[in-house]
C-alpha cells in the first residue's frame, strides 16, 4: 500500500511539475502572442499612415496637375494658341476648339485627317508644309515651324504659324506621333507685308533721289565744261589785265562749281550702290608726284610749305583702283590747304606688309591750320556736315568731300582717322590695303608698251563726236 502511495504521489508529483511547465510555456507563448499582435498592431498603424500621407501626396500632385493644366490652358488661350495632336499611324489629327474657330468653321465642320487638313492650305504653302514635316519625321530637325495660309470658311486666307514634335516613335525610330501648338499671325505679317512695302517705296524715293541727282549732275557739268571751256579761249586770245582778271574769277568759279558737282555725283553713286571700282596696275611714285604737282602752286599762292615725305623703300606697283587713291588724296590735302591760312601742310606715307604680296599703304595729312573740336571729329566724315555755319560763310564747301572720302577708304577695306586740335591743326591719317602685282617686270613692261601705244600716235587722225553745240565750238 506504501508502494502504491508512493507511485500515486510520484504521478501527482510529475503531473504538477508537466502543468507547471505547460503553464509556463503557456504564459510564454502567450506573451509572444501579445508582443506579435502590438508588432502588428504597430505595422498596421504605419501602414495606414503611409496609405494616408501617399493618399495626401498624390491628391496634392493631382491638384498641381490640374492647375498647371489650367496654366497652360490659359497661357495657350492668352497667346490665341490651338492645340493639335496628329496620330500617324491612324492618320486621325486632333485638335482643340480655337483651330477650328480660328477659320471660321465649327468643330465638327473641321478636318480630322491630316489630308483633308491639307487641302484647305494655299497651294503655295503645300510644299513648304511638306518639306518641314518630312524633314521632322526623319529627324532632320529639332521641331517643326511654318507660317502658312489656310482657307477661311468664309473665304479668304488666314496667315497661321504652327509648329510641333515628335512625342512618339516606333523602336525603329519611325514616328507615331506628332503634336504642337497653331497660331493666328495675320497681324503680324500683315505688319510684315507693310513693312515689306513700305522698305520698297523708301528704297524706290531714294532711287529716285539718286536717280534725280546723277542727271542733273551731267546736265549741269555739260554747260559747265562749256562755261570753262570758253573761258580757256578767251584767257588764250590775249585779254587786258581788267578781263585777264575777270576770266581768272570765273575759270575759279567754274571750276569750283564743277568740283561741287563731281562730289554731288560721287556721293549718290555712293548712296545707290552704284560706285564701280577699277582693279589696275599703276605706278605709285607717279600718281603721288602728280597730286604733289597739282597742289604745289595752291599752297604757294598761300604762302604754305607743302611736304611730300614717303620712305626709300617702297612698292613702286600696286593693282587697285588709283583713281579712288587720286579723290582721296585730293580731297584731305584740298582740305588741308584750305583750312590752313599759315605755317605748313605735310603729307607722309608709310607701307607695311601683312603678306608678302600685301601691302598696307599709310598716309597721313597734317597742317597747321584751324583744327577740329574733339566732339566734331565724327561729325565731320558724316555726309553735308561742316563744323559750323561760320566754316561754310568763311571757306565754302558742301561737307560732303569727306563722307566720300570714308566711304571709299572703307570699301576697299581700309582705315580712316583724325587727331585735332581747335587752333593747332588736324592729322588725318587713313590706310587701304594693295595688292603687289605678281610678275612686276612683266608688268612693267606691259605699262610701257601701252605708253608707247599712246605715243605712237602721233599725226593721227580723231574723229570727234560731239553732240553738244557749245561743247562742238570748244572741241
Ligand atoms: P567741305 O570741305 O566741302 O566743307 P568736307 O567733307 O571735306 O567738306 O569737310 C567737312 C568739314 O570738316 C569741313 O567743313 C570742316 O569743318 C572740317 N574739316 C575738314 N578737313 C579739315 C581740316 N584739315 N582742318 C579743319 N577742318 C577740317
Amino acid at each position: 500500500m506504501s508502494e502504491e502511495l508512493e507511485a500515486i504521489k510520484k504521478i501527482l508529483i510529475r503531473e504538477r511539475l508537466a502543468r507547471k511547465q505547460a503553464e509556463e510555456i503557456i504564459e510564454k507563448k502567450s506573451l509572444e502572442l501579445y508582443n506579435l499582435n502590438q508588432q502588428l498592431l504597430k505595422a498596421n498603424h504605419q501602414l495606414e499612415e503611409k496609405i494616408l500621407e501617399r493618399t495626401k501626396e498624390l491628391h496634392e500632385k493631382n491638384l498641381q496637375i490640374k492647375s498647371n493644366e489650367e496654366r497652360i490652358n490659359l497661357a495657350i488661350e492668352s497667346a490665341g494658341l490651338g492645340v493639335w495632336d496628329w496620330n500617324i499611324e491612324k492618320n486621325n489629327l486632333f485638335y482643340s476648339e480655337e483651330i477650328a474657330g480660328l477659320d471660321g468653321y465649327t468643330k465638327d465642320e473641321f478636318l480630322s485627317t491630316f489630308n483633308s487638313f491639307f487641302d484647305i492650305i494655299h497651294p503655295d504653302d503645300h510644299d513648304k508644309t511638306k518639306q518641314g514635316i518630312v524633314a521632322h519625321l526623319k529627324g532632320e530637325t529639332k521641331r517643326f515651324t511654318v507660317d502658312i495660309r489656310l482657307l477661311k470658311k468664309s473665304g479668304g486666307y488666314l496667315w497661321v504659324f504652327i509648329a510641333g514634335k515628335v512625342i512618339q516613335r516606333k523602336g525603329n525610330g519611325e514616328a507615331t506621333r506628332i503634336t504642337g501648338v497653331y497660331q493666328d499671325i495675320s497681324y503680324k505679317k500683315q505688319a510684315e507685308l507693310d513693312l515689306i512695302e513700305a522698305k520698297e517705296k523708301a528704297e524706290y524715293a531714294s532711287q529716285a533721289k539718286a536717280d534725280f541727282l546723277s542727271t542733273m549732275s551731267h546736265e549741269i557739268r555739260t554747260p559747265l565744261n562749256g562755261i570753262i571751256g570758253t573761258t580757256n579761249l578767251l584767257l588764250e586770245s590775249e585779254p587786258n589785265q581788267e578781263q585777264l582778271k575777270l576770266l581768272n574769277a570765273l575759270k575759279f568759279s567754274g571750276k569750283t562749281l564743277i568740283h561741287i558737282i563731281n562730289d554731288i555725283l560721287d556721293f549718290s553713286k555712293i548712296e545707290s550702290g552704284k560706285i564701280k571700282f577699277e582693279n589696275e596696275v599703276f605706278h605709285l611714285k607717279e600718281l603721288m608726284d602728280s597730286v604733289f604737282s597739282t597742289f604745289q602752286l595752291r599752297a604757294e599762292q598761300k604762302g604754305l610749305e607743302l611736304t611730300f615725305k614717303c620712305p626709300a623703300e617702297m612698292p613702286k606697283y600696286l593693282f587697285g583702283d588709283s583713281g579712288k587713291l587720286i579723290i582721296v588724296l585730293n580731297n584731305l590735302i584740298g582740305n588741308a590747304i584750305k583750312f590752313t591760312d599759315s605755317g605748313s601742310v605735310k603729307v607722309l606715307g608709310n607701307f607695311k606688309y601683312p603678306k608678302k604680296d600685301e601691302v598696307i599703304v599709310e598716309f597721313s595729312i597734317s597742317d597747321s591750320g584751324i583744327g577740329i573740336s574733339k566732339e566734331n571729329y565724327k561729325k565731320v566724315f558724316e555726309s553735308f556736315s561742316q563744323e559750323g555755319a561760320y566754316i561754310n560763310r568763311r571757306y565754302g564747301g558742301t561737307g560732303l568731300g569727306l563722307a566720300i572720302t570714308k566711304r571709299f577708304v572703307e570699301i576697299q577695306k581700309g582705315n580712316i582717322s583724325v587727331e585735332s586740335k581747335v587752333g593747332a591743326g588736324s592729322t588725318f591719317t587713313f590706310s587701304i590695303p594693295y595688292l603687289i602685282p605678281k610678275n612686276i617686270s612683266k608688268t612693267k613692261k606691259e605699262i610701257k608698251q601701252t605708253t608707247e601705244l599712246l605715243y605712237d600716235l602721233g599725226g593721227a587722225k580723231i574723229l570727234l563726236v560731239e553732240d553738244n553745240p557749245m561743247n562742238q565750238m570748244i572741241a
